[in-house]
């Protein structure tokens, strides 16, 4: 996970260097990449070979990409953003910010988000879609003697004080989900008292790739966060096991949009074809154990990932959560009332 870390951060150094040599070449495709750095390698090099083009790619959360497609308005330095919630995805678009594109692969999209693309899918796809659950360390809560948190009101009680990381709405799009998760189950009041509640026992906000190493090493006993990433980490030896809190359960999708002002359209327009095909959407899993649900209708889901049919999933409002006022006003008030407030 450290490597993992590093070189993230090494591409994004990199990047000033990178991107104005390959500004106006041709054959190329520069990414900005919001899914695992492992993934983002991979499908961008299988693009490069399949259709001979250069490409590279910059890993981020999706609120710093959003952030940066935001501050390189006027001056694009990437031609896809690939992965993330799907919100941020949305009030790009709505900011002018991304390009028109309906790939013909849209038509493949699993029936249940179809009517959400029909609306909200000129200019952002559905990639993948992600559970939204708890990962607790089982080692550290036996340490403690703490039992397993099974509700979103379990996690308010005294004994998890200091013992629980979330990640930070700045850098992360998995925090959005979780307060647009909250305020569907319980109304906006009452969710941001829970969430001022939640703060108290809350030891750190970080990257949502350093919340689930600190559950990992049992820095951290719980976490919230987007239960596929508890599979893998399991799966890879660390004491970490999932849990999807009892009651309607949140979710995301994730994006993938064409950067408005793009060099390389083209380029763009066929990776987007080439990330929403059944054969990409089934690497994550087959190659690299990473559990993303795919949403092309044809590919197969791991055995591995939570079946979405097995859960009562929440009626998730993503054009209310997707608007650009929303977006601000919700991330502004939690800094103010929560964050800042600590
Ligand atoms: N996409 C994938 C595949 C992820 O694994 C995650 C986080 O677990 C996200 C998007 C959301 O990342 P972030 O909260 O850092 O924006």
């Amino acid at each position: 996970m450290k490597k993992w870390f590093k070189r993230s951060l090494g591409l994004v150094c990199l990047t000033p260097l990178l991107l104005s040599q390959q500004a106006s070449a041709e054959g190329r495709l520069t990414v900005y990449c919001t899914v695992q750095n492992a993934l983002c390698e991979k499908v961008t090099t299988l693009f490069g070979e399949k259709y001979n083009v250069k490409t590279e790619f910059v890993h981020g959360g999706t609120e710093t990409i959003f952030g940066k497609i935001k501050a390189e308005k006027d001056n694009p330095q990437a031609d896809f953003w690939y992965g993330g919630t799907i919100e941020p995805h949305f009030q790009a678009g709505e900011l002018g910010l991304l390009e028109a594109y309906r790939s013909p692969k849209q038509a493949e999209i699993l029936p249940q988000f179809k009517s959400l693309m029909e609306q909200k899918g000129e200019f952002t796809s559905v990639a993948y879609m992600l559970v939204l659950g708890f990962g607790v360390n089982t080692q550290k809560l036996a340490q403690l003697g703490l039992p397993t948190p099974k509700t979103w009101e379990d996690l308010l009680k005294p004994e998890y004080k200091g013992e629980i990381q979330l990640p930070d709405p700045r850098a992360s799009g998995t925090t959005y989900t979780i307060m647009a998760t909250l305020i569907q189950l319980l109304g906006e009041e009452k969710a941001f008292d829970y969430l001022k509640k939640l703060n108290e026992n809350v030891s750190q906000y970080v990257k949502s790739n350093l919340v689930t190493a600190n559950l990992s090493r049992g820095e951290s006993a719980v976490s919230v966060g987007f239960v596929h990433a508890y599979a893998t980490e399991k799966e890879k030896g660390a004491p970490v096991e999932t849990v999807i809190p009892e009651g309607k359960t949140g979710y995301a999708l994730g994006g993938a949009s064409i950067i408005k002002g793009a060099r390389n359209l083209d380029n763009a327009k066929l990776f987007m074809d080439f990330v929403l095909s059944k054969e990409v959407q089934e690497i994550p899993w087959r190659e690299f154990g990473l559990y993303q649900i795919p949403t092309n209708a044809n590919a197969q889901a791991s055995p591995k990932s939570v079946d979405p049919k097995t859960l009562q999933l929440l009626d998730f409002d993503f054009v209310k959560f997707g608007s650009k006022d929303e977006g601000k006003r919700l991330i502004n008030k939690w800094l103010a009332e929560i964050k800042l407030a600590k």
